[in-house]
């Protein structure tokens, strides 16, 4: 919401009082509602205590063109998972989940030694079985959800995407398969955007760092790395407060030892 008001304030209006400005986008935000960025489309987000999250998205149409974007679906892929997209008098939601500690680990590597070459960037997404796992315990989760009486009172149904590949694995009274559920993991996910680790900070006996713990490059005089490569493991869900934070505390450690340290 705080983001949303300085978003839109920043924009709309050129004022200077914070209060005033506050106010305004309030009444901005919840009585007039325009604007794309009026109206969150996240409704809600929820922890699970073991290693999942789930999201619920108040949106149930959605814009092919914007969402092959984001999320690198095919079309068939995507229009399989949307059938409705296009028709906007249709109702829904959607329920987005995520493993906390993802434990697939991917890589990137240099393709050849001159730096205008794009390196090779292989996120390795759901490579490990546990990332499978835990995605489905939150379909499963899910599942039980939409059977409570509130998702019932108001119609809640699933929409299963018929991907011929995975129908296969359903049994034969058309029920899911823990394999139905792991080819649809497999064909139907997109990217959270949250990748770490590829210039990991580490103690001085740490093989796998990149950086001590001030920022600096091992074995590289002058050099700094200050973003979210320099996670050791993805934070939980999402990082972008996590990485202001980190790029705050390198500045107070950057004003305070330099020159000195370098
Ligand atoms: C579609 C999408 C949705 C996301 N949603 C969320 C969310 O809801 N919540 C959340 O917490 N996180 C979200 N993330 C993740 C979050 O945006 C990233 O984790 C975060 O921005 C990473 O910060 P960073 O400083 O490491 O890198 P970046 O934010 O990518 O910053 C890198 C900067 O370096 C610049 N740059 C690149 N090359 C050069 C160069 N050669 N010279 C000079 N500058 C250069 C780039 O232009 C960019 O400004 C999302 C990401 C995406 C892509």
């Amino acid at each position: 919401m705080c983001l949303l008001k300085n978003i839109i304030c920043r924009k709309q209006f050129k004022l200077k009082k914070r209060s005033v400005l506050a106010r305004y986008c309030e009444w901005y935000i919840l009585y007039s509602i325009i604007g794309v960025l009026a109206k969150s489309p996240i409704a809600g987000v929820a922890y699970a205590p073991s290693n999942f999250s789930i999201i619920l998205s108040a949106f149930g149409s959605t814009n092919e063109h914007i969402f092959k974007l984001i999320g690198n679906y095919k079309s068939e892929i995507f229009q399989k998972m949307f059938p409705f997209s296009n028709d906007f008098s249709k109702e829904g939601f959607v329920f987005l989940t995520t493993c906390a500690q993802p434990k697939s680990r991917g890589y990137i590597i240099l393709k050849s030694n001159n730096y205008k070459t794009a390196p090779i960037i292989n996120p390795n997404y759901l490579e490990h079985k546990y990332d499978i796992e835990c995605t489905k315990k939150a379909v499963k989760v899910l599942k039980k959800l939409i059977d409570t009486k509130p998702f019932q009172k108001i119609g809640a149904k699933i929409h299963w995407p018929y991907i011929e590949e995975c129908s296969q694995w359903r049994d034969e009274q058309g029920n899911n398969t823990e394999n139905f559920l792991e080819c649809l993991i497999r064909f139907c996910s997109m990217t959270g955007y949250h990748p770490a680790g590829t210039c990991a900070m580490g103690g001085q006996n740490d093989s796998n760092a990149v950086l001590d713990s001030f920022f600096r490059v091992n074995s590289i005089k002058n050099l700094r790395i200050v973003d979210g490569s320099v996670l050791p493991t993805p934070v939980s869900t999402f990082p972008n407060s996590i990485i202001a934070a980190l790029a705050d505390y390198a500045s107070e450690i950057i004003q305070l030892t330099y020159p000195e340290s370098e």
